[in-house]
């Protein structure tokens, strides 16, 4: 919405015609709640620091709230280096710095955060093409890390609420437990910012020199750990007991097999159990050895922490080499063979 003031009383006609949620508006007293729009009062967007060693001779400098800059400046170094051809991407990850934010919700919105973006360069004319390969791409990415994608929903920016540089931008929002809220953002930014920054492109075939326009995905890495951590979170009733797993995806478990021996003083189980460690390790590295406590405590750690198989090295081992494979989900046991034991897994895994 954009209305021009000219009058303090103007101000408050338009901030009384916000809408709000009854229960906001009734707990708000009205507007002597609110400061005078017109006190001036500015926000500290960036933060600010000093770069230099000495005291007295610094230049102020300010953290970046968002990646994409960078990556327009390093467009004219690539440009020259690589001598791309249209299309191409250049993609970031790191961290960005929010001043005028309240942080809540956990990960959600906090003042340090990071971000993994693309910015990909394209012929003004193909721009709705390529907009729906980064559409398909997304999805893609968030099936391919187990993000639950019934809760993820498309959102389309109205043309009022479309930042100044886009002509057009999909939120991806998630429904959180606290509400539905963006997770990634796809936005189409023409040519804005190449041409705020006096960069072009020259074309060998045609010889023609223009400006590229933009497509730019964006992934919040930290919003990205938390749709996983509370989609993947559940709780249900096994052996009678109330348990509570992380229900990963087998592709992302930080750790994807653990190796227990049935007891921990029984040197013939140890040796055995170290002995399946060592060669499941060879192939999957994200694994685990625990024989602290009893097996029914060793199995709700690694439930906690979203790991899918547990393998246990038991008595029956040392007669016919099997051992027990316990799946996370279902909390069922069956019995491998040691020899075959990896391919199992790894057949599960995938
Ligand atoms: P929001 O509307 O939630 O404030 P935004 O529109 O300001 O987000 P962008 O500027 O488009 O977000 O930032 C790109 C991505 O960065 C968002 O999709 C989100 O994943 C992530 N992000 C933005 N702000 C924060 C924050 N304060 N904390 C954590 N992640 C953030």
């Amino acid at each position: 919405m954009e209305k021009f003031v000219s009058s303090r009383e103007d101000m408050y006609g338009l901030a009384s015609t916000i809408i709000m949620p009854e229960s906001v508006w009734a707990a708000s007293g009205h507007l002597e709640n609110f400061t005078d729009p017109l006190d001036g009062k500015k926000f500290n967007t960036m933060f600010k620091s000093e770069a230099g060693a000495r005291k007295g001779e610094t230049t102020n400098v300010y953290l970046r709230p968002e990646l994409a800059q960078g990556m327009f400046v390093n467009f004219k170094n690539i440009v020259d280096s690589f001598h791309p051809n249209l299309p191409f991407g250049i993609a970031q990850i790191g961290k960005c710095f929010r001043n005028e934010i309240s942080p809540r919700d956990f990960l959600f919105r906090v003042r340090e955060f990071n971000l993994m973006e693309f910015e990909y360069f394209i012929l003004e004319k193909e721009w709705e093409k390529h907009f729906e390969y980064w559409r398909k791409e997304m999805w893609d990415w968030i099936k391919e890390i187990g993000i639950n994608k019934d809760k993820v929903h498309e959102s389309e920016v109205s043309k009022e609420e479309l930042a100044h540089y886009s002509k057009r931008t999909i939120d991806f929002e998630f429904d959180f437990p606290f509400g539905k809220k963006e997770l990634y953002g796809l936005a189409y930014r023409t040519d804005y910012d190449l041409a705020n920054h006096k960069l072009n492109y020259y074309d060998e075939e045609t010889k023609k020199t223009f400006i590229p326009h933009v497509i730019e995905p964006t992934f919040g890495a930290d919003r990205t750990m938390l749709a996983i951590l509370t989609g993947a979170y559940a709780e249900d009733e096994l052996g009678g007991e109330k348990r509570v797993f992380l229900k990963l995806k087998p592709r992302i478990a930080p750790v994807k097999v653990a190796v227990f021996p049935l007891l921990k003083n029984k040197a013939k189980l140890v040796e055995k159990a170290r002995e399946v460690y060592k060669m499941i390790k060879v192939a999957i590295p994200q694994l685990m050895f625990d024989d602290n406590g009893n097996i029914g405590k060793r199995y709700r750690r690694q439930d906690e922490i979203g790991t899918p198989f547990c393998v246990t090295v038991d008595f029956e081992t040392l007669e016919n080499d099997t051992v027990t494979v316990r799946g996370r989900d279902t909390g069922e046991q069956q019995r491998v063979g040691a020899k075959e034991l990896l391919e199992y897994i790894r057949e599960r895994l995938k």
